[in-house]
């Protein structure tokens, strides 16, 4: 994904922000694999997505380093595209950035370790598809409710917690995987690949 923002459309970009609505949009051409994804936020900002189904080398031909050249590299992927649509990418008020996707294998789990356990991203990484940071807030939740159901036995809990967590990672990653159906996901860096 390439992250990108328009500030104040109302009044910069009427006609980009009457297609994307109140809400949210995605735009998809399935032939392509290039898609848009498009929320409305706070002050009539128009926080976008551009999605390409493609492994994270064909990435390097985008120099990120060049905003303006990174939004007319990507802009012109999107030929043929209204201009409403295009506009994201090409009028970008700040530099393109390069998002990339990285995701947990499905029915990632782990031996239970006595006094710890993950939630969120960290237990079940996943291509985004609206619902990670959901999941996150859902897993604390649990985890809330199940040290709260047996406080004198914290490790019982955090067992009660994974025994649940688990069968759900599945459903989880199979929703979001079913969102891109041409990603092939890539194991996340390491800490020492970490930008
Ligand atoms: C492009 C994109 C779009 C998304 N859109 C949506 C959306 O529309 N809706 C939605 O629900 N979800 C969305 N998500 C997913 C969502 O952002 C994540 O699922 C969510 O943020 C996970 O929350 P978390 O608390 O588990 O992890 P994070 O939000 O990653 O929080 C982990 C925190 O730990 C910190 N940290 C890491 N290592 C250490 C360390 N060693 N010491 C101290 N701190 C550390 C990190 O800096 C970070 O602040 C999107 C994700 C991406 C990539």
């Amino acid at each position: 994904m390439i992250e990108t923002y328009l500030y104040e459309s109302d009044t910069r970009h009427p006609a980009t922000l009457a297609l994307v609505g109140s809400g949210s949009m995605t735009a998809y051409d399935e032939a392509t694999g290039i898609g848009l994804g498009v929320q409305r936020e706070r002050a009539d900002t128009l926080h976008s997505y551009a999605m390409f189904d493609q492994p994270l080398d064909w990435f390097d031909g985008i120099d990120f380093n060049d905003g303006p050249a990174a939004a007319r590299t990507v802009a012109a992927m999107f030929e043929g595209w209204v201009p409403e649509l295009v506009a994201l990418v090409a009028d970008s008020d700040i530099p393109p950035i390069f998002r990339p996707l990285y995701g947990l294998p499905t029915g990632h789990r782990w031996e239970h370790v006595p006094g710890v356990t993950l939630i969120g991203d960290a237990a079940h990484l996943a291509p985004p598809d609206g619902e990670g940071a959901n999941w996150a807030l859902f897993d604390a939740g649990q985890l809330g409710n199940a040290i709260a159901q047996q406080p004198k036995n914290v490790d019982a809990a955090l067992r009660a917690y994974e025994a649940a967590l688990f069968p759900r990672n599945i459903d989880t990653a199979t929703a979001a995987a079913a969102y891109y159906p041409n990603l092939t996901c890539t194991d996340p860096p390491t800490a020492a690949g970490q930008a």
